[in-house]
């Protein structure tokens, strides 16, 4: 079986599917691997390097000619997906619950789709396939980076000649993967560190990174299915704002990561919070998207430096800004994903597997993936992907 690795086409993205190290796992296995040429220029893997590890590297013409797996991070765009040939399986994180188009275009040109956003998390067998948390730790850490790095200030306590600096004040909104990176990598940059997430299980695990948990009394227990938060209620999300805004006030730098699977990511700065902050400020969304983010007036890709001095940066795909990293991790996760389904050399769809039926989207001309295909039926697409989350429920 013909294993391809294809350059990614999403702008400014520089992650590649496999990396040469990983190269060597699937020749073991009996796959053939082909790396369409220059696909990992942009997170460092020159072709040499996968050439040397056992893969051939081919012309783009002769990948889609020939291959009957392919590896891909992000959706395939137009023009690959018209490459595509019917028989063929894509795999790569495709977004189904936000794009399901594209699962009913490559169904219906008989394409096996394989996404790996659909991975049911929690079991032992998943932990090494995990992409959405190996890229999540990624952005994390990316993130305090970026923030430091707009900083006017430093992070640590410093004590010169010229005078003491003051610790920053740190926080972070959102505690999950994403946001205990940026914790323990704020700590080791020196800063003074607090943490805020609606599921109270995760006061514990920020308090083991040496950061302060901050407790609302707005909202007792946000806890949801699957140990994802779930989504508060109006009146709720209106007295967390309020309580917020006063510790948000009291910090000088503040990373938001908080998502609700399925859901528009919740506002938690308000404008008023963002107006509270001294100037100087560092506000860092990762939730910022086309529908908004967690901060009043972020914007995806950009960095908006508001009238009282608070430089707002809207987060866009960090992963692709630590690409080797991001790359290394992603290339075990495709890689452990596509082995569990391989079976003498080939690939093996078994719809009854708990872990494909989160992952495979599309199969033999269908959408197999419930929550997508629901999606896709005009009278269930009035909530969009609000209506689901991500194990499809
Ligand atoms: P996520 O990306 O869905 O959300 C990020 C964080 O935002 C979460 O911690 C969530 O609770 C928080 N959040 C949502 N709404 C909020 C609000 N209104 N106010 C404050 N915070 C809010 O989450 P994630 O990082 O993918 O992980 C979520 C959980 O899943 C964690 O508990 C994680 O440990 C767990 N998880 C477990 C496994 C496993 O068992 N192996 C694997 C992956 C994730």
């Amino acid at each position: 079986m013909k294993v391809a690795v294809v350059k990614e086409s999403a702008p400014g993205e520089r992650r590649v599917a496999l990396v040469p190290e990983t190269v060597p796992r699937l020749t073991q296995a009996g796959l053939e691997v082909l790396v369409e040429q220059g696909a990992g220029d942009g997170a460092w893997f020159p072709d040499s390097a996968y050439s040397k590890a056992g893969a051939s590297i081919v012309k783009t013409d002769d990948l889609y000619a020939t291959a009957d797996v392919i590896l891909t991070v992000t959706r395939p765009d137009e023009t690959q997906v018209g490459r595509l040939l019917a028989g063929q399986t894509v795999i790569g994180m495709l977004s189904p619950l936000i794009e399901p188009a594209l699962a009913a275009t490559l169904a219906g040109k008989g394409v096996t789709a394989i996404s790996l956003d659909g991975l049911p998390r929690t079991l032992t067998r998943t932990q090494a396939m995990d992409a959405l948390s190996s890229q999540a730790n990624v952005a994390g850490y990316k993130a305090t980076l970026i923030a430091a790095g707009a900083y006017g200030r430093f992070f640590p306590l410093l004590i010169t000649a010229a005078g003491t600096a003051r610790p920053a004040k740190f926080l972070v909104l959102g505690t999950g993967i994403a946001g205990l990176q940026a914790i323990g990598t704020a700590r080791r940059l020196g800063a003074q560190v607090s943490g805020y997430d609606v599921r109270p299980a995760s006061k514990g695990e920020v308090e083991s990174l040496g950061a302060t948990f901050i407790e609302l009394t707005a909202v007792s227990d946000g806890a949801g299915q699957g140990g994802y938060a779930r989504e508060l209620t109006a009146e709720e999300r209106q007295a967390q704002q309020a309580e917020l805004t006063a510790h948000i006030a009291r910090h000088d730098v503040v990373i938001t990561t908080a998502q609700v699977p399925g859901r528009r990511p919740p506002l938690l700065v308000t404008e008023d919070a963002v107006k509270a902050m001294a100037a100087g400020s560092v506000i860092v969304d990762m939730g910022a998207s086309a529908l908004g983010g967690n901060v009043a007036g972020s914007v995806p890709g950009e960095t908006v430096v508001t009238e009282n001095g608070v430089t707002i940066i809207g987060a866009q795909n960090l992963p692709s800004s630590v690409p080797t990293a991001a790359s290394n991790a992603y290339s075990r996760n495709i890689s452990a994903l596509l082995l569990s389904m391989v079976t003498d050399g080939a690939l093996v769809i078994d719809p009854a597997d708990e872990v494909q039926a989160g992952v495979v989207v599309a199969h033999d001309g269908q959408v197999v993936h419930p929550a997508v295909a629901k999606l896709l039926r005009p009278a269930d697409r009035t909530g969009g992907a609000d209506d689901v989350d991500r194990a499809g429920n």
